[in-house]
């Protein structure tokens, strides 16, 4: 029996890389707050994604958290139900509303000409994903949020490395989140950046993942603890020289998943967008009037020890803590309701090999 395949695998550095990056934080015994490896995973993520004002956090979730907090966020702010769970949490866990948005059903992001309707007197912010790292139509965003006043908020955890027309993902909106965990394209075991567009967001962040100091005498904010560790930057700065050739592994399998399942009636796959480099974050399949539901090709793999994952589903206003409560309807959202119902995300990860993915596609076909 061949070993389990999982949704995905993570990357990481030749041990001896990682042993030789953290030799430095053995020997000044700076273990957190703000040390060299901090600082140099900073400059050099900064330097990548071309973003000036950038933040490090402890994880996604608390940099997206934190985000809310620095902008001082109250009422409603429009989202999509198609995300992970943080992206909802993050909304609720501020004090705000989540007000849900449908999606493009070819990106799976939200869809702009939904959005002006959902804009009321209490609409505070706008908090699309990048989902896949498909970039949302930040143009025709940020041109209903200019109109309003409104700030955008993106949540692009999965968009990390991925460049429209050579501007990454951390340049749209007023600030974006990327998620550096251990599944994502890029990681530092856990972690998370915020990128913004000033010095003083970018400071206010620094104080408030920092339990709202600013100096040792001064704590102008009701701050928690979102630091990243020494340990995890280090991580980072291995992952990081080599994301280029993991993302050119992603894209040999993506592409050979696509050499097979292309074509086929019934399979919707993820579709390129013009003048934006990829990151082949994951592989969707969407199975739409297929000879097998979506749950029965999960379950035919899972036979076979290869686990896919039903990603997204269940959609975040169907979630079971939020039953009950005004506005968590799928209902309202039918494009994502329908997406959620019919998408598998197949096994994708830089070492998968190719011989691994003919065998998948063996079984969703047969
Ligand atoms: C991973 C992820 C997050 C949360 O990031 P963590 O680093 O795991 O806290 C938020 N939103 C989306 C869309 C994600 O995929």
């Amino acid at each position: 029996m061949p070993e389990r395949i999982n949704v995905t695998r993570s990357s990481l550095p030749p041990f001896e890389e990682y042993c030789a990056e953290i030799r430095e934080i053995w020997d000044s015994h700076w273990l957190t707050n703000m040390g060299v490896k901090h600082q140099a995973l900073e400059e050099a993520l900064s330097r990548y994604l071309g973003c000036e004002y950038l933040a490090l956090f402890t994880n996604g979730h608390l940099a997206l958290e934190t985000i809310l907090a620095a902008f001082d966020l109250h009422g409603e702010i429009i989202t999509t139900p198609f995300t992970f769970a943080s992206t909802t949490h993050a909304i609720v866990r501020c004090g705000c509303r989540p007000v849900f948005c449908d999606i493009e059903p070819d990106n799976y992001t939200l869809d702009p000409d939904e959005l002006e309707a959902l804009i009321t007197d209490k609409t505070a912010a706008i908090l699309p994903v990048h989902v896949y790292g498909n970039l949302c139509d930040v143009e025709a965003i940020g041109a209903v949020a200019k109109r309003h006043g409104l700030p955008v908020i993106y949540d692009a955890a999965h968009s990390f490395g991925v460049f429209k027309d050579g501007v990454s993902s951390a340049n749209f909106g007023d600030a974006a989140m990327f998620s550096f965990h251990a599944t994502k394209v890029f990681h530092s075991i856990e972690g998370g950046a915020v990128c913004c567009r000033d010095a003083e967001t970018r400071q206010r962040l620094c104080d408030l993942k920092n339990f709202g100091i600013h100096g040792p005498e001064d704590v102008p904010f009701v701050g928690g603890n979102a630091k990243m560790n020494e340990f995890a930057a280090a991580m980072g700065i291995c992952n990081l020289r080599h994301l280029e050739a993991e993302i050119a592994k992603r894209r040999l399998a993506a592409e050979r998943y696509d050499a097979q399942l292309s074509g086929v009636p019934g399979l919707k796959l993820n579709r390129a967008q013009r003048g934006v480099q990829a990151n082949y974050a994951y592989y969707p399949v969407v199975f739409d009037g297929y000879k097998y539901s979506r749950d029965e090709v999960y379950d035919r793999l899972a036979a076979e020890d290869i686990i896919a994952r039903k990603y997204f589903y269940p959609l975040t206003n169907s979630f079971a803590c939020y039953a009950g409560k005004p506005g968590f309807d799928p209902a309202d959202t039918p494009v994502a309701a329908y997406m959620a119902d019919r998408v598998l995300t197949l096994p994708l990860y830089a070492d998968l090999s190719l011989a691994d993915v003919d065998r998948i596609c063996k079984i969703i076909l047969e």
